[in-house]
């Protein structure tokens, strides 16, 4: 669980570094609107489920909106406008032409048939549909959606406005989907590791990374960064954490994971399992990365974090009052509106390619994703040393500064 309290806090932490005019920060902070709408579902046994579902389009001063859409029992309005003004600053960081946005749905998709998550899907876009498009607010994946939700959302959002397969990216690759966006927040999260342990002068074989979360992200990054020959000492997920002191077997993980039935790690038996919360807390872990929901490092447990870096790959995994004791102690964080924005970079080439009816080949993704992502860690690196600000406070000066620019430029407000 996220809040948008904890969103602003980093806001002004950055700004009170800039120079605004007045007024501007409340301009800045403002959702440029605000969508709540009820979906109904007719269940398979006839009953009616009825569920709450969001868009909030945070702000479109530098582009069309961008950002996922999560199907989660803890989707509420707060969390929502929390995570679509991280989309803002997070396209302005790694400066894509885009605005932030986010939306989603209060439902637990297990509990749900593969048809009754179609149904639902098609409810929300016909409530939806008219706020969004190709050059307005671009839906995506998030947790608990993948390619075939996007899919269905394509279909619906075709069905009232026509073929334009830009309006949602995150598609399946043979649906006009961008090869190597499954793997990109993971990848980027990797790429970005690997450049932060160059600069602090550590070395991949002697820096053990600890993984929270094996999904989507969690399992792209520990790939990338076990073939980066870094050891993957523990990941979890719901159902434990799976740890070896040496390093993991990381294709192994995988292979297990494709195999359970709900994708999980259960069962797997090459580790010492240990309870889920415990990750946390290794002692050995040199590099912590939170790859699942937000606000996990909160002041209740973070003196028993002791990993000296951590890599945002959820968002908004650690609360501010966290986040300060953590800065005070001097560990380095790496956050999230640059760790983790290798998704909607490759989503924002899957845009371009569908505009253009032209198709990159996975080499070109993955050189273009890397071009992306180094730039804006040199940005933001070079920044925090100038200013002597945290990396996260880095950021969000850069992202802020863009937004601003646009909106004074266009200076409509
Ligand atoms: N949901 C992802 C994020 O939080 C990707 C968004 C997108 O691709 O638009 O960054």
């Amino acid at each position: 669980m996220y809040a948008s309290e904890a969103t602003q806090k980093y806001f002004h932490q950055a700004a009170d570094h800039l120079n605004l005019p007045c007024g501007l920060r409340e301009t800045l902070l403002l959702p440029r609107r605000e969508l709540q709408v009820q979906v109904t579902l007719e269940r398979e046994d006839g009953c009616l489920a009825n569920f709450v579902g969001f868009r909030v389009q945070h702000d479109n001063s530098r582009g069309p909106m961008k950002g996922g859409l999560r199907y989660h029992h803890e989707v509420d309005l707060d969390e929502t406008r929390a995570l679509a003004s991280l989309m803002t600053w997070k396209t302005a960081v790694v400066n894509l032409p885009y605005g932030g946005a986010k939306g989603g749905i209060d439902v637990d998709p297990s509990t749900l048939t593969s048809r009754e998550l179609e149904k639902l899907t098609r409810v929300f876009v016909d409530r939806i549909h008219d706020v969004v498009g190709p050059d307005t607010d671009i839906p995506a994946p998030d947790m608990g959606t993948n390619h075939q939700v996007m899919s269905w959302f394509r279909n619906q959002w075709e069905k009232y406005h026509g073929f334009n397969p830009a309006v949602i990216t995150g598609k399946p690759v043979e649906e006009y989907g961008a090869r190597g966006r499954e793997e990109a927040t993971g990848r980027g999260v990797g790429i970005l590791t690997v450049k932060l342990m160059k600069r602090l002068g550590r070395k991949p074989e002697d820096t053990k990374v600890a993984i929270q979360g094996f999904g989507n992200v969690g399992s792209h990054a520990a790939k990338f960064l076990h073939d980066a020959q870094f050891p993957i000492i523990a990941v979890s997920d719901i159902s434990g954490t799976y740890y070896q002191e040496d390093g993991l077997n990381v294709p192994e993980l995988i292979r297990h994971k494709f195999h359970h039935p709900n994708g999980l790690l259960e069962g797997f038996e090459h580790a010492k399992h240990l309870p889920m919360d415990s990750l946390l807390s290794l002692s050995d872990a040199t590099v912590l990365i939170p790859a699942a929901l937000g606000g996990v490092i909160t002041d209740d447990n973070v003196d028993s974090v002791s990993a000296p870096i951590i890599i945002e790959a959820a968002n908004g995994p650690i609360y501010p009052v966290a986040d300060k004791k953590l800065h005070d102690r001097g560990t380095v964080v790496l956050p999230d509106i640059l760790a983790n924005a290798g998704g909607v970079t490759v989503s924002y080439f899957e845009w371009v390619q569908n505009r253009q009816h032209y198709r990159w080949s996975l080499d070109r993704v993955r050189q273009e994703l890397d071009h992306t992502m180094s730039e804006a860690f040199e940005e933001v690196w070079q920044r925090a040393q100038q200013m002597k600000v945290p990396l996260r406070t880095a950021a969000f000066m850069i992202g802020i500064e863009r937004v601003q620019r646009a909106t004074e430029l266009g200076g409509g407000w």
